[in-house]
C-alpha cells in the first residue's frame, strides 16, 4: 500500500455533490486516510468561467499509478464529466499530485502532477493534510512549497466538514 495524494475540483453544476460523490466513488480505489478543507477559488488559466471548489485527499491504494489513473477518469466520467477543452470549466476534475514517493513520467501521465507548485488551490488543501509530507522532486515540505507559492489567486476557506453537511454550495 502506498498513501497517494489527490486533488479534487468542480465549477459546474452542483458542486459540492460532485465533490462528495467522487469521494465516494474513491472506496473502490483504496482506502480514503485524509480529506482537506474545501475552498473556493477564483477560476485559474481561463479566468471567464464559474469559480472553481478545490480540495484533496489521502488514499492508501495498491493500484499501479496507471490502474489509479484510469480508475480516476472512469469516476470523472461516472459523475457524467463531459469533454471540453483544457482549463476550461468542468463537474469534476481528479488529478494525482502525489504517488508516494515515485516518480512517474509516462505517455498521459506525470506524477508529481507537472503544475503543482505553482497552484495555490493545489498546495494549500494538501498541506492541511499533510504539512510534512516531503514532495519527491523538490525534496521540500509541502508547508514550505505552500509558502513559496507564487500564486495570488484567491483561495476562500469554506466547510472542514463537506463530506458530511448537506451539499449547498
Ligand atoms: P485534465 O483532466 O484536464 O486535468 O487532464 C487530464 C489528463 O491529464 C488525463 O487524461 C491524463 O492522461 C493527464 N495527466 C497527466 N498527468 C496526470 C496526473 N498526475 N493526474 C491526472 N491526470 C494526469
Amino acid at each position: 500500500m502506498v498513501t497517494v495524494y489527490l486533488a479534487l475540483g468542480s465549477n459546474l453544476g452542483e458542486r459540492q455533490v460532485y465533490m462528495q460523490r467522487a469521494v465516494q466513488e474513491m472506496a473502490a480505489l483504496g482506502c480514503t486516510e485524509r480529506i482537506a478543507p474545501l475552498y473556493e477559488s477564483a477560476p485559474y488559466g481561463e479566468r471567464a468561467q464559474p469559480a472553481f471548489l478545490n480540495s484533496a485527499l489521502g488514499l492508501a491504494t495498491s493500484l499501479t499509478p496507471q490502474a489509479l489513473l484510469n480508475g480516476l477518469k472512469t469516476i470523472e466520467q461516472k459523475l457524467g464529466r463531459k469533454a471540453r477543452r483544457r482549463w476550461g470549466p468542468r463537474e469534476i476534475d481528479l488529478d494525482i499530485i502525489f504517488f508516494g514517493q515515485e516518480m512517474v513520467q509516462e505517455a498521459g501521465l506525470t506524477i508529481p502532477h507537472y503544475d503543482y507548485r505553482r497552484r495555490r488551490f493545489v498546495l494549500q488543501p494538501l498541506a492541511d493534510i499533510a504539512p510534512d509530507f516531503i514532495a519527491p522532486d523538490t525534496r521540500l515540505p509541502l508547508w514550505r512549497l505552500l509558502a513559496d507559492c507564487p500564486d495570488t489567486t484567491p483561495l476562500k476557506p469554506l466547510q472542514n466538514n463537506w463530506m458530511t453537511d448537506d451539499a449547498q454550495l
